[in-house]
């Protein structure tokens, strides 16, 4: 393609794999990022007292069932193998998550098998035609008994809502397995960086015609100075808020330091809604293929998001819907030499693997058609909206 320079907005992963498909056709790429360093919320450095690696936006394992997606990764550096467990504390005990037969014949105080979980757990269901939210799909599939120890206090914190007030797509990222497989996640390919999320985006975006600017904020004003920006930052943000501020949850963290193991396991859910916190992270226990005699403990809280704070979960309610549905509009109208790419530019839930699998896709497009009149990429992405 006839090359020109490119704007790119955010050094995540979003677009640090759009800099680099541009950067190898040819194309000059700046990539500009408001904080002082890559890799978004995927970021990942050592803390000095301990030498462990930490993620320093809440913890994050990568899987993924897509092999393209998977050796793309592979290419930037290695992948260490990493099953995620997690414990479930809650008022009746500690249990292990996700739900599986250990979980359950703990808690019901039952020797169940594959064969006869289904039936037991039918006597506990509720009669609910067609579940509407978060809360009918819980009791439909598992009754009130687990819905209240292991879901309901944990998704109010974590929401700070009702959650029936929540889509019953939050409760489906979660497997429930009539087995004793507690891994956390059904994926092919699973694992964690051997030298850390921001080692792979480093690599990713090392290329002669990348160049990187940090503490640099974007504004549209530069949008003539290139031939088109892809921006992956927050859409509310971009049109000002013209519209109001997309409901958002963030999420802060506090640290300790102890010697040697605090916790026994890299995640330990707090489920009891009386309990302030929703996680502790042991973030050692991330890289078992380290040693280290310090632990570094993070807890971790939710609140809701002030115009100080950084945007992490969409929320994704009724009105929230309405809101992105009316930037969506507004964007499509402008035509202006900008596309909107990743979870923030895009309003939604992205595990890494699908916001990559969405930024090779859009910006192959791209490539292939040398522009695009898709600002959202159209039918590329899945769940728009
Ligand atoms: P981001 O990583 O948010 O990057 C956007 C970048 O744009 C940021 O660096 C921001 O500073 C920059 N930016 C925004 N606006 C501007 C502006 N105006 N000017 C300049 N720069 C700007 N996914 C998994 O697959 N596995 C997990 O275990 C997992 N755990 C998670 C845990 C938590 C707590 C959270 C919140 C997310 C988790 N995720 C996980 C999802 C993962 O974080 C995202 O998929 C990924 O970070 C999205 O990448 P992105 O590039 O689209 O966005
Ligand atoms: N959840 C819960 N209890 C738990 C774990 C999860 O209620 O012990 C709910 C909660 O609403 C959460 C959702 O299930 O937002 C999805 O869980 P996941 O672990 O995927 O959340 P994330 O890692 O995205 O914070």
């Amino acid at each position: 393609m006839d090359c020109k320079r490119y704007l790119v907005v955010g050094a995540g992963f979003s677009g640090a794999v759009i800099a680099r498909k541009l950067a190898e056709q040819g194309c000059k790429v700046v990539v500009v990022d408001k904080r002082n360093h890559i890799a978004g919320n995927c970021h990942t450095e050592r803390e000095n007292k301990t030498n462990v690696m930490v993620h320093k936006y809440g913890p994050h394992i990568f899987n993924t069932n897509n092999k393209r997606v998977w050796d793309y990764v592979n290419t930037f550096g290695s992948f260490m193998s990493y099953k995620n467990k997690v414990i479930a504390d809650t008022e009746k005990g500690v249990f292990s998550m996700p739900m599986n037969l250990l979980t359950i014949n703990q808690f019901f105080y039952t020797k169940l098998t594959p064969n006869t979980v289904e039936a037991y757990l039918k006597t506990k269901q509720l009669k609910i035609q067609n579940p509407q939210n978060f809360e009918e799909q819980a009791l439909a599939f598992l009754g009130e008994d687990l819905y209240y120890n292991f879901f309901y206090g944990y998704t109010k914190k974590q929401w700070g809502c009702e959650p029936k007030e929540l889509p019953s797509s939050i409760l489906k990222r979660l497997p429930i397995r009539f087995n004793y497989d507690d891994n956390y996640y059904n994926s092919k390919y699973q694992g964690i960086p051997e030298k850390g999320y921001t080692g792979i985006i480093s690599n990713i975006l090392d290329h002669e015609n990348i160049e990187v600017r940090l503490d640099t904020e974007y504004s549209s004003t530069e949008n003539s100075n290139y031939e088109h920006v892809f921006y992956t930052g927050a859409i509310d943000a971009y049109h000002n808020y013209k519209y109001g501020r997309l409901g958002y949850r963030t999420v802060f963290f506090k640290e300790e330091i102890h010697n040697g193991d605090y916790q026994g396991n890299a995640v330990i859910n707090y489920c009891d809604q009386d309990v302030e916190h929703t996680r502790v992270h042991e973030h050692k226990h991330f890289a078992p293929w380290e040693k280290h005699d310090k632990t570094i403990v993070i807890t971790e809280y939710s609140k809701e998001t002030t115009k100080e704070d950084e945007p992490y979960y969409p929320k994704r309610l009724e009105q929230d819907i309405k809101m992105f549905e009316d930037y969506k509009l507004y964007t499509n109208g402008l035509k202006e030499n900008v596309s909107f790419v990743g979870r923030l530019a895009t309003y939604r839930y992205l595990d890494m693997d699908k916001v990559i699998e969405e930024a090779i896709s859009y910006v192959e497009y791209f490539i292939n058609n040398k522009k695009t009149n898709r600002p959202f990429g159209g039918d590329l992405f899945s769940n728009l909206d």
